[in-house]
């Protein structure tokens, strides 16, 4: 349960005074929440900049363009005469020193006339121009009297807003949240903290909102490094506690005597590279000892991590138990199906697959088989999780672009069996500093090296008023036989929108094409899917329109285009794993960008990246570079979690003590029982990772 001290903190933001239903809805789209914004995430959108009101000069010394605080006496008012009521609507004041005009578009009179009455002494701040010689402010950002002084001549946060939410909103919104704010138990060393000079995690928060320094909200500063601290620790904390419970109970040995591994490596048409020998060596090692394995197999797009897994699963299955290899969609498991179908075969193998879409007497039947260890491999989707789906014995659980699922998840699969081995397959290349993040200290394979006979490909960017050129080079790739993948862009945050997109585009390219056009999307029926992707496949259809469905693993040799419309939408990490879709044949593939001009600075730097180099690895630095955040898997995408406070560019240092410290937390105390323990509790909350907190319940 969650600490009662931190429920405030949880309320929904529209609990807090002047936060309506529509605010409400505007701070959800600010915060990126899909549910309801809280008070916490609101405490924790932290300013983006900070407004220095606190420069008050006399009117002669103000330089044009900053932000000052003056104090003025209003003259006189000139209203635009009736006949141009568009014409702005001046107040001239001055002080001792000078003259300054207070300059106000589509203005309402009654309300100016009281807030700046003729005579009165006002104080104004905002940015002071010259304009026709004279100093004036367009709009000043705040006009008070003597009271209320000390409260604008300030520092003042500068937040990132969304349209229809104004500086004010978010503004009065926080100061509500931060009286919501509990004291709270310190769960970080005393003396540690006035080692490094930071604050208590309350007077951070505080801080940050109300700085009294522009310095306060530096990432490097104590306040930030405070925060960011603390949820790194957080998450360390969670990757810690998971991987203990995975550990326990000791794991079995799963010792194979090779020779299904032998067969199966005898029935591929290739040989295996360097890299996927080593990766199968590892992970054979692993599964021979007695402890739980928790592995991850990194390996960019293409570079073979399905052959990887399949031997590993022989190996468990030569020890006399089972594997199972779960896919995050429909089209991945059945696709993982068939590659694997033939060869296991040929090592005599027994594989079935369990999807949402197998049922009734079919499904009864395989899990009849599975229980009763008729089943060697059993590949699927989530629907490997539900409850009747029972092993005999299960060795093995294989995890393919596991960043799609959550930590929650992963475990569920691992209780399917006793001590299961955990092999997750990623194809994203994570810098190593994120890997550390969000997998801790996890065993760590890579295949680095592209199997044999890959050709580059030519990545071209062209503006979007040439689609008709592309059009054309489409056509005549199909003419020769090609086959193309057409990508239709992320328009909104709604897959509705999306998929009006390549709605239009797959209609646009059958009137020229006719049947040889297929479309592909997420809300197709999981059958109909399968079925274009197996009519593209099959060569039925030879340009297939998709949204970004086809983006996780498909594989499709003899595709040898890839347009990307809208590329300057995509982020780098998904331009790669889409183009990641073609080179896979004998013949040389290209991969269309098509951008519309003029493109941003950062749009143009992710271009030129994909332009110059297909190596994963360096394009997932260039992300995080080009980002400079922590959220390089873009966690829509990834449902991974991104940080919310610390940056990594600035707090990458803090990382690894967070991680040192939490494995000594943890040794201390594994259970969070002592009072520090206890006071940990509350950070893992705060952070939500509670996920981790249930472990600990269940023991
Ligand atoms: P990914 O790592 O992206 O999941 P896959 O496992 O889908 O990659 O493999 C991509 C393609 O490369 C498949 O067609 C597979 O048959 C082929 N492949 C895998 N290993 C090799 C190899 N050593 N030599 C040649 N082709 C290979
Ligand atoms: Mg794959």
């Amino acid at each position: 349960m969650r600490p009662n001290v931190l429920n405030p903190l949880f309320a929904p933001a529209s609990s807090l005074p002047g936060v309506g239903p529509r605010l409400a809805k505007l701070f959800a789209r600010l915060l990126g929440r899909d549910g309801e914004p809280r008070v916490i995430d609101l405490l924790l959108h932290l300013p983006s900049g900070v407004i220095d009101r606190r420069a008050q000069p006399k009117l002669r010394d103000v330089a044009p363009g900053e932000i000052v605080t003056v104090a003025v006496t209003v003259e006189r008012h000139r209203a635009p005469p009736p006949s141009r009521m568009r014409a702005p609507y001046r107040i001239v004041t001055h002080d001792e020193t000078g003259t300054l005009t207070l300059t106000y578009f589509n203005a309402r009179k009654d309300h100016l006339e009281k807030l700046l009455p003729v005579g009165a002494k006002r104080y104004v701040s905002g940015k002071a121009e010259f304009y026709d010689g004279m100093l004036q402010m367009v709009h000043p950002d705040r006009v008070v009297d003597e009271s209320q002084l000390d409260k604008l001549a300030v520092l003042e946060p500068a937040y990132p807003l969304t349209e229809g939410l104004s500086a004010s909103h978010v503004r009065r919104a926080i100061d509500g949240a931060l009286v919501k704010l509990p004291r709270l138990p310190e769960w970080l060393d005393a003396a540690w903290l006035a080692a490094r000079g930071l604050p208590p995690f309350t007077d951070a928060v505080k801080t940050l909102h109300h700085p009294s320094a522009p310095d306060d909200l530096e990432p490097e500063g104590a306040a930030w490094s405070r925060l960011a601290y603390d949820e790194l620790l957080a998450g360390q904390l969670a990757l810690g506690l998971v991987r203990a419970h995975l550990r326990r109970p000791a794991g079995r040995a799963s010792l194979g005597d090779g020779r299904l591994r032998k067969t199966i490596v005898a029935a591929l048409p290739y040989a295996l590279t360097r890299s996927q020998s080593r990766a199968i060596e590892e992970i054979t090692a692993d599964l021979a000892k007695p402890e739980r394995m928790l592995r991850l197999l990194q390996g960019d797009v293409g570079s073979g991590k399905t052959v990887v897994a399949l031997l590993a699963a022989a190996a468990a299955i030569e020890a006399g138990r089972q594997a199972t290899l779960m896919a995050p969609t429909e089209i991945l498991a059945r696709q993982h199906l068939k590659t694997i179908a033939p060869l296991a075969e040929a090592a005599g193998l027994r594989v079935a697959i369990l999807t949402g879409r197998e049922r009734g007497r079919e499904r009864e039947e395989t899990l009849a088989r599975l229980a009763a260890g008729e089943i060697d491999l059993l590949v699927g989707t989530h629907a490997l999780f539900q409850e009747e789906v029972a092993f005999s014995d299960l060795a093995l659980a294989i995890v393919d672009e596991q960043h799609r699922f959550g930590v929650h998840q992963r475990l569920a699969l691992a209780r399917k069996g006793e001590a299961v081995d955990m092999l997750v397959l990623t194809a994203t290349p994570i810098p190593r500093t994120l890997v550390l993040t969000y997998f801790g200290d996890m065993d760590f394979s890579e295949l680095r090296e592209k199997p044999a006979g890959r050709k580059p490909v030519d990545t071209r960017t062209i503006a979007l008023d040439r689609l008709e050129e592309v059009i054309a080079a489409v056509g005549r790739a199909v003419d020769e036989g090609g086959r193309v993948y057409w990508v239709c862009p992320l328009v909104e945050e709604s897959e509705v929108t999306d998929l009006a997109a390549a709605e239009e585009r797959f209609a646009d390219l059958k009137r020229r094409f006719g049947a040889k056009v297929g479309l592909v999307h997420g809300r197709m029926k999981g059958a109909d899917k399968d079925a274009a992707m197996a009519r593209f496949a099959g060569g039925d259809t030879r340009v297939l329109v998709a949204t970004t469905v086809i983006e996780v693993g498909v594989d499709v040799p003899e595709a040898t285009v890839m347009v990307i419309e809208h590329a300057e939408r995509f982020g780098l990490a998904q331009l790669h794993q889409l183009r990641g879709r073609i080179g896979r044949g004998r013949e040389r593939s290209t991969c269309l960008l098509l951008y519309r001009a003029p493109l941003g600075k950062t749009a143009a730097a992710r271009l030129t990246t994909m332009r110059e180099t297909e190596d994963g690895f360096r394009i997932a630095e260039e992300d995080l570079r080009l980002r400079g955040e922590g959220d390089v898997l873009g966690t829509r995408q990834s449902g991974l979690p991104a940080f919310r406070v610390a940056r990594l560019e600035a707090h990458a240092p803090l990382l690894e003590v967070a991680r040192k410290d939490a494995a000594l937390m943890l040794a201390q105390d594994p259970s969070l029982t002592s009072a520090r323990g206890g006071a940990l509790r509350h950070l893992l909350y705060l952070f939500e990772r509670d996920e981790a907190i249930r472990l600990l319940r269940a023991g």
